[in-house]
């Protein structure tokens, strides 16, 4: 019987002292104040116990997380229609180029980079009553937790500072691959992207991706074949161009923020958050990436 707590003690302890932490992302300025010593890690076994070390319950913006819920969200509004507007291939490319969409006629490589996610985000804009407060709701339902919010001033902060989106979007619409004015789709990205959560919120909203699309409340949301595709794109494109160096350190399907936070899921078994802001260059938190590592390694639990 592996001793989690012991476990989760120990790599924070050897990484907390790291001194090279990574740089929190500055290019969305809100963001750009956090400090980069925070360090939390929680743990949730499928058979019920949970496990926490260091900011495990402090709130950070959840950035390209979000668009895990996103997807979710709109592949349960439109089943597999979804994919005549985007492809489920990785990019290799970080996640704001631009290029690429531009070569392949305004569709998307995967719903994880920014252009797909803004297509996500044309679809529950499209598809929601009231697109911000439902896709909150949505996400306050699947971690349980009513104290769920977005946070205003990064929202402001990146609607004021986010010229690559912009371009992104009306490239998508140049192409006729938006239905809805790019304002207001960006208006609606923009705020999901700047939802706040803790470690601990992240790992009870993921646990329908490990628990075959049933969420904590016993509620299925999605089917499980539907969770195996979602879960398929988290593994090949879930860390913008470092997904396969994920996959080769941690072995785990998951999905990253450039507010430094990470999920990632053993199906059957467990879901683990860490948060560290600093990040390495390709964009993923520089702590996490090596405390996931260090987890898989040390417990031998991985997809592999
Ligand atoms: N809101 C961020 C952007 O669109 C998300 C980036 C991320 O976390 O990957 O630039």
């Amino acid at each position: 019987m592996i001793d989690f707590q012991q476990v989760i003690n120990s790599i924070h302890n050897d990484l907390k002292q790291e001194i090279d932490r990574g740089l929190v992302a500055n290019y969305i300025p809100e963001l750009s104040h956090i400090d980069a010593n925070n360090f939390g890690i929680h743990l949730k076994l499928l058979s019920g116990e949970s496990f926490s070390v260091g900011q495990a319950q402090a709130p950070f913006s959840i950035q390209s997380i979000s668009k895990v819920f996103a997807l979710s969200k709109a592949f349960q509004l439109q089943g597999n229609d979804l994919w005549q507007r985007m492809d489920v291939e990785p990019s290799g490319d970080p996640f704001n180029q631009l290029s690429l969409l531009e070569l392949e006629n305004g569709i998307p490589r995967n719903p994880f980079i920014n252009s797909g996610a803004i297509v996500i985000a044309d679809i529950l804009v499209s598809g929601l009553e009231n697109p911000k407060e439902d896709f909150l709701h949505f996400v306050r339902a699947l971690a349980n937790d009513q104290t769920i919010q977005y946070n205003e001033a990064v929202a402001a902060s990146e609607k004021a500072t986010g010229y690559n989106n912009y371009a992104a979007a009306n490239l998508l619409k140049s192409f006729g691959n938006l239905q809805n004015d790019v304002a207001d789709v960006l208006d609606f990205y923009f705020y999901q992207c700047a939802l706040e959560m803790t470690c601990e919120q992240l790992t009870n909203a993921f646990y329908l991706f490990a628990n075959h699309g049933v969420c904590l409340q016993n509620k299925e949301w999605l089917t499980a074949s539907q969770i195996k595709r979602i879960n398929a794109i988290m593994l090949t494109c879930g860390f913008y161009d470092e997904a396969g160096e994920f996959a080769f350190e941690v072995g785990l399907p998951g999905k990253s923020g450039v507010g430094g936070g990470i999920v990632a899921l053993l199906p059957n078994q467990l879901v683990i958050s860490t948060w560290s802001p600093g990040l390495n260059p390709k964009g993923n938190s520089k702590i996490g990436m090596q405390a996931l590592e260090a987890f898989t390694t040390k417990t031998k639990l991985s997809i592999f």
